[in-house]
């Protein structure tokens, strides 16, 4: 630890040095030129640490055992600009906020929505992609819109917006789940009538899951955007620098061209 103070002032003086042709350096005790010089303050010193719940394609899943997704690599790319290293942590996605809150995590990136509840107890970054809540049914299913929800069951995941809408639909029963993928498992075994899910996720789940389809009513239009600690002013200014470069680079775009095809994103 001592070795890097040192090593971070010897660079900090190099730099100075470099900055001002030799001359005096204007900027006062050295290791706190080093904190100043990037601004930012993460739980561990030099690390940017994600709050997922990677159970949400195309933003966060595995692939073999790496977290991979638009929000892995989107975070990826913001912690290089930042200069940090990014590690993730994947968790149920209801204790993402406490994660940010706690300082267990610096960051929760979740293909999360800004609500107004949510921002009660966490600061939202600049959004990075727009989303919307759509229904899962079976192909051979009599629901034909959201009206035909009334009286129906519906599967969610716990904690999402998702769930919230499915709540305010009169006379629908709501069934929580851990996972989204859980939902869909039940809807297959006819154990619920519609699974309201994002539309991106559901897209991935109706191509890898036989005789389901969504409907093409959407229910809402939603934002997504990075948590941070409501304290930590400094991350969230410099995420969203960092967002802003991303996005004119045409970086963000490619990431999202990864992951999601042309004409499916544009709708
Ligand atoms: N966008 C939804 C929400 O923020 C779902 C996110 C998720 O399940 N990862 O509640």
């Amino acid at each position: 630890m001592k070795k890097l103070v040192s090593m971070l002032l010897i660079g900090t003086m190099a730099l100075s040095l470099i900055g001002c042709g030799g001359g005096s350096s204007s900027s006062g005790s050295g290791d706190s030129a080093a904190s100043e010089e990037s601004g930012i303050k993460t739980s561990q010193e030099g690390k940017l640490i994600m709050a997922t719940n990677a159970e949400f394609p195309p933003y966060e899943y595995y692939e073999g055992d790496e977290v991979v997704g638009i929000d892995a690599e989107i975070a990826a790319a913001v912690a290089e600009e930042l200069g940090l290293e990014l590690q993730i942590e994947d968790m149920a996605f209801d204790a993402i906020i406490t994660a940010v809150t706690s300082g267990k995590a610096d960051i929760g990136a979740a293909g999360m929505t800004v609500t107004p509840d949510r921002e009660k107890n966490v600061a939202f970054t600049d959004t990075y992609a727009t989303a919307s809540q759509v229904v899962i049914v079976t192909e051979d299913s009599e629901i034909a819109s959201p009206d035909d929800l009334t009286d129906k069951t519906v599967g969610v995941q716990l904690g999402t917006t998702g769930d919230i809408y499915a709540g305010d639909i009169e006379g629908v029963t709501v069934e929580r789940y851990n996972k989204g993928f859980e939902a869909v498992q039940s809807l297959q075994s006819a154990k619920i009538d519609a699974v309201i899910i994002d539309e991106q996720p559901a897209k991935v789940f109706v191509e890898q899951n036989e005789g389901l389809k969504i409907l093409p009513d959407k229910f809402t239009e939603e934002e997504y955007a990075i948590a941070v600690a409501k304290d930590n002013t400094e991350l969230v200014e410099k995420i969203n620098e960092a967002l802003d470069s991303l996005k004119k680079s045409g970086k963000l775009d490619e990431i999202v061209a990864k992951y999601i095809s042309a004409d499916d994103s544009a709708e």
